[in-house]
């Protein structure tokens, strides 16, 4: 038996385990006999995921799948591995394949940024180097989301063109990816102001809208923060930070959409 420390798990919701993993965060969703994966943190956690995996996910200790929320390389990043070593597809929202399939990258402020001081060539080994693979399958979010009967699946573009959140009406547990993050960030949705940058060196809960530089639209991902909080989470787990649960977590959501919609991002 490993002398390590096991990774420390939470309950946020009937089924719902988030793992907080080095910089992001995973969650394992349980429903009837088996178990999904939603995002897959960065490179290196898939020794932390699968002990994890082995822990909660009974006979077989593995997942049905890897469901993500969108492609950045921190929900991604240990999801090729994990899919070979467990024998099970990495489930993408059809509006991300072009960004995971070795085709494009995100339309956002540090791919421009690195457009202006990369070579050509080095550009073109970003594109290939983002292709997942053969693991990798598109799902129709209006289609529901696989392997999880009770959910629904949320279009929330913005952060990325096909971005999508995890929403179960039955108890309103909100798996939000990155269209808004229970930290302090730097984001020009609510990341400004006095004291963000203090409450991000706290790590002190606080709402805030996706990542500037990685952000691909704005007035996408504003409406997408205006639409999760019409849905009046009770969990509001998000891809950074401590997931918010109880009867503060709508009205907090609420708030934070408000001043969203107020401020008329473009
Ligand atoms: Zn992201």
């Amino acid at each position: 038996m490993s002398a390590r420390k096991s990774a420390r798990t939470v309950e946020v919701a009937r089924g719902v385990h988030w793992l907080p993993l080095r910089g992001a965060n995973a969650y394992f969703v349980h429903s009837g006999e088996s178990w999904v994966l939603i995002d897959a943190g960065f490179p290196g956690c898939g020794r932390i995921i699968a002990e994890v995996a082995e822990r909660l996910c009974g006979a077989t200790g593995r997942p049905e799948s890897i469901l993500i929320t969108h492609g950045h390389l921190d929900h991604v990043g240990s999801a090729v591995g994990l899919a070979a070593a467990w024998n099970v597809p990495i489930l993408a929202p059809m509006g991300e394949m072009p960004f995971i399939d070795g085709t494009a990258l995100y339309p956002e402020p540090l791919v421009a940024w690195l457009a202006r001081v990369l070579p050509r060539r080095a550009m073109e080994a970003l594109v290939r180097d983002s292709d997942l693979g053969d693991a990798v399958r598109p799902f129709e979010p209006q289609a529901g989301v696989p392997g999880l009967p009770e959910w629904a699946c949320v279009p929330t573009p913005g952060h990325t063109p096909g971005h999508v959140a995890f929403f179960r009406p039955v108890d309103r547990t909100l798996i939000a990816g990155d269209a808004v993050l229970t930290m302090a960030w730097s984001s020009r949705l609510g990341g400004r102001g006095a004291g963000w940058l203090w409450d991000l060196v706290r790590r002190k809960p606080r709402l805030s809208g996706p990542p500037t530089i990685f952000t691909c639209n704005w007035r996408d991902a504003a409406a997408s923060v205006v639409a999760l909080a019409e849905l009046d989470p009770w969990v509001l787990a998000t891809g950074h930070g401590t997931p918010l649960a109880g009867r503060h977590a709508a009205p907090a959501l609420g708030a934070f959409a408000a001043r969203v919609a107020a401020a008329s991002v473009c």
